[in-house]
């Protein structure tokens, strides 16, 4: 029988790959939800494509004189509950793909989950809420993706310590001084991967690799000292592991989402995919330390990590309207960390130790320290 799929997302950077995936695998895979934000040209196309699937566009203003099955917020959350995909893969951008993995997760689907933001969130609720339903969440960012497999591989007990890849971004090389004058143009080009926007300045910032460092901790219940991040700018090896005993492991593939999305929709087996022949002699990989004077962003994702839960989602939160300010061309490039930084210290000051009990109690830290971000950004206009 076929494995029924949602795909959350589906007009974005991972929605377009996943929807590849599918078009790839058409004799295994079943598209039951396809949902968007506001890009209704977008879902329509895919709708007349997949003609037997549900659609929701959760912008409810832009849906209107539409005629998608399911249309809102609230709806897009009803849309996941009817749908019962026995997989949903999760490319919504931001804190607001946290309902969605929750609402999935009670509809008794698995989780390919390529929004690393519900797990810097609310990781240990997911976890349980997984654990509880018997659904499982398959990691898509491709570092996971490949961590997944390397600890599985070798036995979590083996591992001393995970090393994820992290390209360093188009800025990599620039001084301090250079960094001060970026434009949103140069800071959306992004040298190995093809991504949506905000993802893109997060990869710049390293804040992408901050966020992946939590994530990791989270995933793969590790301690920040066993999460090392070394940069390297070709993007062929997606993580490693080294062992006890001191052997590295690495996983390589080509820079192309659809194999990790591929991997987690087939996941536990071993499926041939024609997205990815690594030609081994074109080659040549370098490995570098990351310049944390330069990208404070990653410094304060450790930090974050190292208090308690709220300081993760402060840091994501503040992030989030940070670049969203940055884009909208209100803030230079170095003021995103210097908003972060600011927000955390705020939260650290006051912040209880105590986990939060509810997605309601996270999202409620979210929305504070937005509101502390947001007063930040326009303080100084
Ligand atoms: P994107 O901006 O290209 O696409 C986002 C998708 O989510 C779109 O379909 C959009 O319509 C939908 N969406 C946005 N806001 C929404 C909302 N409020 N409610 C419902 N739907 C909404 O983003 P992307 O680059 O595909 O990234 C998606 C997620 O995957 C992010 O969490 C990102 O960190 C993660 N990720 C992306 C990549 C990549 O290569 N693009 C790699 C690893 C992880
Ligand atoms: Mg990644």
């Amino acid at each position: 029988m076929k494995k029924s799929v949602a795909v959350l997302g589906a007009t974005g950077s991972i929605g377009k790959s996943a929807m590849d995936v599918l078009r790839d695998q058409k004799d295994r895979f079943q598209p039951v939800l396809i949902t968007a934000r506001s890009d209704f040209k977008g879902l329509l196309e895919l709708k007349e494509e997949f003609p037997s699937a549900l659609t929701a566009l959760a912008d409810a203003a832009a849906a209107e004189g539409t005629r998608f099955d399911f249309s809102g917020g609230d709806g897009l959350l009803s849309a996941i509950a009817a749908a019962k995909a026995d997989i949903a893969v999760n490319g919504i951008s931001g804190a607001a793909g946290l309902k969605p993995s929750v609402a999935a997760i009670n509809a008794g689907s698995d989780l390919a989950l390529a929004n690393k933001e519900t797990v810097v969130m609310a990781g240990r609720i997911i976890f349980a809420l997984a654990k509880e339903k018997n659904v499982r969440v398959i990691p898509v960012d491709s570092e996971h993706s490949a961590l997944f497999k390397l600890i599985e591989a070798h036995g979590k007990d083996n591992v001393s310590e995970i090393i994820l890849t992290a390209s360093g971004g188009p800025f990599r090389e620039y001084s301090r001084e250079t960094l001060s004058r970026v434009t949103v143009e140069e800071a959306l080009a992004h040298p190995t991967w093809d991504m949506g926007p905000k993802i893109t300045v997060d990869s710049a910032t390293l804040a992408n690799k901050g966020l992946e460092v939590i994530e990791a901790a989270l995933l793969f219940g590790l301690p920040p000292e066993k999460i090392k991040v070394t940069v390297h700018p070709q993007s062929v090896v997606h993580s490693m592991v080294r062992l006890k005993d001191g052997a590295v492991y690495a996983q390589m593939s080509k820079p192309d989402m659809r194999l990790p999305i591929h991997e987690a929709l087939t996941w536990p087996e071993t499926v041939c995919s024609p997205f990815g022949v690594l030609d081994l002699t074109s080659l040549s990989l370098t490995f570098e330390k990351p310049d944390l004077e330069k990208f404070p962003m990653l410094a304060l994702a450790y930090r974050s990590l190292s208090g308690g839960e709220n300081l993760s989602i402060a840091y994501n939160a503040a992030n989030e309207i940070a670049v969203e300010a940055f884009l909208k061309e209100k803030i230079q490039f170095l003021e995103i960390p210097r908003i972060v930084e600011y927000v955390l210290e705020s939260v650290d000051s006051k912040a209880s130790l105590e986990p939060l009990e509810s997605i309601e109690a996270i999202l409620a830290a979210d929305r504070e320290a937005r509101k502390m971000a947001e007063d930040f950004v326009w303080s100084k206009k």
